[in-house]
């Protein structure tokens, strides 16, 4: 417990208010994990809250006063005072239309989403868990508050919270709750795009983030519906033992819990199910199912409003997740130039390829080696400054146009045709060499 946080709950009460710790705070320091925010509730107003405070020497930040929230810095650390409320009626499944400012912290606790997020804590007093949040944080239990249906109903958006916790705390979602969110998963639309998004990256980028995504399936495609033909899509192929989707849950949990790699894992094989065939053999084929989960990531990254520069990225890792890139200068070389150049985003795919080898069959172990293998290549090319990309070539534009190549797209074929004959080793990255190449 931070000295800071026990002076702002000491400043409020030294005036005869009352204030407790609530929120994901009490829940994480039960659960001894770190906790980013701090969430102070409290009888006092935010007017009477703010007068305190800056009376004390404090900054204050009008953050959130139609919801009773004002934010006070203590250094460098900011806490969220929040008046006890009620949420009033919602009229759009997301927003309430008013807030009522209550008495008892019991009834502020009340509008809370679920029981592990729902006890408060008092430094003198203790805990107060009228919902039994601790036991089923001990059961690692998530229960909505109240009557799970019209919780859900009032509030899309904690279908999706209910998803991303249970991802980030290895969860598991009490029956009556998942049933209130199944029945009320149609209404996620009205949602907002970015909030989606937020709730989707930290449900992504969290530690059981796969096995959350196989789990609740059902629930999840209420925002991404393309989900819903890989559940039990089976892939008769030697290399897998697993469907469609319980193959992208371990690759998800098998590549590392960063952004990119991850959005690029839960689609490198959402076009399988479009593209399968047997084959005379009997065994299932995907031919060209890169290029189709391209296209449906791109749909989905479109729909949630996500950066073009950060869904081209992912695009173009799920493009090249399945090409088969020797561990050979050139092979590694040959994809630093399809990547731009991009380095880092050569190291995204390194670590998609391993998670995929991760997610197939246990024989294949080996190719989780292939995609290391490819990074020692590519260090050992940075080593030796060898050229992979246009910028590092010993010619420009301009000397291309010099040879009479007129200005247009002529001269960025002529580079990169120079490009591969350096990487293919046929000439040397030197000026003469390489005019004398193109003039050729
Ligand atoms: P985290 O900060 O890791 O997202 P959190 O539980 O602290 O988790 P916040 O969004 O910071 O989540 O909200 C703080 C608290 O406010 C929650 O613990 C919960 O008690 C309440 N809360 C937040 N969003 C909702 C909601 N949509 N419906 C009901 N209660 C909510
Ligand atoms: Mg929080």
């Amino acid at each position: 417990m931070p000295d800071a946080a026990i002076r702002v709950v000491g400043i409020l009460e030294a005036e005869g208010f009352e204030a407790w710790f609530v929120g994901g705070f009490v829940r994480d320091a039960l659960l001894g994990r770190p906790c980013s925010d701090i969430d102070i509730a409290s009888n006092a107003s935010w007017q009477q809250a703010q007068a305190l405070f800056e009376a004390a020497g404090f900054k204050t930040h009008e953050t959130g006063i139609v919801h009773g929230t004002l934010t006070v810095l203590v250094g460098n650390e900011a806490f969220e005072v929040t008046t006890y409320r009620r949420d009033g009626a919602y009229s759009d499944s997301r927003h309430p239309s008013s807030v009522e400012f209550v008495s008892s912290i019991e009834e502020d606790l009340a509008r809370r989403d679920f029981t592990m997020n729902a006890i408060a804590f008092h430094p003198l007093r203790g805990l107060l868990d009228p919902y039994g949040g601790v036991g089923d944080l001990q059961a690692k239990t998530i229960r909505a508050v109240g009557d799970p249906a019209k919780r859900f109903s009032e509030d899309a958006l904690r279908i999706l919270r209910a998803c991303r916790f249970a991802a980030q705390l290895g969860f598991d979602i009490e029956d009556e709750t998942l049933f209130g969110m199944l029945s009320n998963k149609g209404i996620v639309y009205r949602v907002s795009a970015e909030r989606v998004t937020h709730e989707l990256d930290r449900l992504l980028t969290a530690p059981f983030a796969g096995s959350a995504l196989a789990k609740y399936v059902d629930v999840l495609s209420c925002v991404l519906p393309e989900l819903v033909s890989m559940k039990g899509f089976e892939q008769h192929t030697p290399y897998h033992i697993y469907d469609v989707l319980e193959h992208t849950a371990h690759v998800v949990d098998g590549v590392p819990a960063y952004r990119l790699v991850r959005w690029a894992a839960l689609f490198h094989d959402m076009g399988k199910p479009a593209c399968f065939f047997f084959g005379k053999n009997g065994v299932g084929h995907f031919y060209g199912h890169a290029n189709v989960s391209v296209m449906l990531a791109r749909g989905i990254m479109s729909r949630l409003k996500m950066s073009p520069t950060f869904a081209n990225r992912v695009l173009t890792l799920v493009k090249h997740h399945d090409e088969v890139v020797e561990p050979t200068p050139r092979a590694v070389k040959r994809m630093l130039a399809r990547l731009d150049g991009d380095v880092e985003l050569f190291c995204a795919l390194c670590d998609l390829k391993r998670g995929d080898a991760r997610g197939q069959a246990p024989h294949c172990a080996g190719r989780i080696d292939a995609a290391y293998e490819l990074e020692k290549v590519l260090a050992d090319i940075q080593k030796t400054n060898e050229a992979f990309t246009l910028q590092s070539l010993a010619i420009d534009g301009r000397d291309v146009m010099a040879l009479g190549i007129p200005h247009g797209p002529e001269v960025g074929k002529a580079l990169s045709r120079a490009l591969d004959a350096v990487i293919d080793e046929r000439v040397p990255n030197e000026k003469s060499a390489l005019l004398d190449y193109l003039s050729k």
